[in-house]
């Protein structure tokens, strides 16, 4: 890498070995490099069905406002959110974006040499923070897709600063259920911290679906991650909060920029909170395709991981980069896996009825050309 062009200030090996997080290629620079008219994005997780109108409404109302700084502390969308969780204000930190709050969180609580314990594949931001606070990542591998919790556990050492959940966990889609986590959490050194990284928590329907927010009111070292990225639909506004005893929230607002959330994401979170209609509509939706996708994925041969977000995770085999690249061509796309070491698989996000059938049709294509 260009070193010699950089700036005469040393830069810790820990942060030049970074590899860049690489999210899902935007609409407009696939129409741009491919010369496409249409073009459908189903790498990122986003909502098919956009934001509440309520929300769009909200921002509509707001924008000549947007000569104010925003109410640097959330003060109203804290106290909605808190009321609706049965906590209070100050149980709870916004974030640009829950991936914000992550990196508070190592920044925070992460020292150089210090260790952070994470599913093997999940969720690529969590490797990237603690690597820039110099912290060393522990990877356990899935058992069975799912997050392997006993080996987690077993991966404890004095170092062992933060530990992160994700659940549902990202790129498999899985769960982990309530009586392995309380299994987990028992007896856990005070010197840990446990996030709960639950961006996907409005679309999980198992019962055994863990209730964090009880560990947070036990007073446990846990932070829950919250966000208005997926179901809310508001991804491009950056929002999402993170719920935690007082005293860990208290911390995490000194490393807090004092302007983090934008005034129009705050109202636009705040309408979408009164919309409990868009929630039901896209939880239906998903659940519905879901289906959908998994009869016409048996009906292809192929192979997947049900699901308790609105993504899925495929099984293409070894020529999977190959078809990912097909499947853009065509104007549709998906998140290939060679980062997470799932080079057979693609992710696929939930779309409409219309979209899962172009992306079916296409893949359908592809495979016939291809075999
Ligand atoms: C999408 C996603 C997030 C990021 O959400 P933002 O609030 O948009 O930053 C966090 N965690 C997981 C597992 C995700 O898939």
């Amino acid at each position: 890498m260009g070193r010699e062009n950089l700036p005469q200030i040393s830069i810790p090996p820990y942060i030049l070995r970074i590899k860049p997080y690489v999210p899902g290629k935007p609409i407009e620079e696939v129409k741009r490099e491919l010369g496409l008219k249409k073009v459908i994005k189903l790498a990122s997780n986003e909502n098919p069905l956009g934001p509440s109108p309520k929300a769009i409404q909200a921002i509509k109302e707001y924008a000549a406002q947007v000569n104010l700084y925003p109410d640097g502390g959330g003060w109203r969308l804290r106290k909605v959110l808190s009321e609706k969780l049965g906590l209070e204000r100050e149980n709870i930190i916004l974030g640009n974006g829950s991936d914000e709050i992550v990196s508070l969180i190592t920044r925070v609580f992460l020292r150089e040499g210090e260790e952070v314990i994470i599913g093997d594949p999940s969720f690529l931001m969590y490797s990237i923070d603690a690597q820039l606070s110099g912290g060393k990542v522990i990877s356990v591998s899935l058992k069975d897709f799912r997050l392997d919790l006993k080996k987690m556990k077993e991966a404890i050492t004095s170092k062992t600063r933060l530990i992160f959940i994700d659940n549902p966990n990202n790129p498999t889609g899985t769960i982990v259920k309530e009586d392995e986590v309380r299994d987990f959490l028992d007896k856990l050194p005070p010197h840990i911290l446990v996030i709960f990284d639950e961006a996907y928590y409005e679309y999980v329907d198992d019962p055994g679906y863990p209730q964090t927010l009880d560990f947070v009111k036990e007073e446990r070292n846990v932070i829950i991650l919250r966000t208005f990225s997926k179901i809310y639909g508001l991804a491009g506004l950056r929002v999402g909060y993170g719920i935690a005893k007082k005293e860990i929230i208290a911390v995490l607002n000194r490393a807090r920029s004092p302007f983090n959330v934008n005034s129009l994401a705050q109202v636009a979170a705040l309408a979408s909170l009164e919309d409990e209609d868009q929630v039901k509509r896209s939880r239906k939706l998903i659940e519905e395709e879901k289906e959908f996708l998994y009869s016409r994925l048996r009906k292809l041969g192929l192979s997947f991981i049900p699901t308790q977000a609105n993504f899925i995770l495929i099984k293409i085999g070894k020529g999977a980069g190959k078809i990912e690249q097909a499947l853009l061509r065509r104007g549709i796309i998906v998140r290939g896996m060679a980062g997470y070491d799932l080079s057979e698989y693609i992710r696929v996000t939930i779309g409409t009825r219309k979209q899962n059938e172009e992306f079916l049709g296409s893949l359908q294509k592809i495979l016939s050309s291809a075999g």
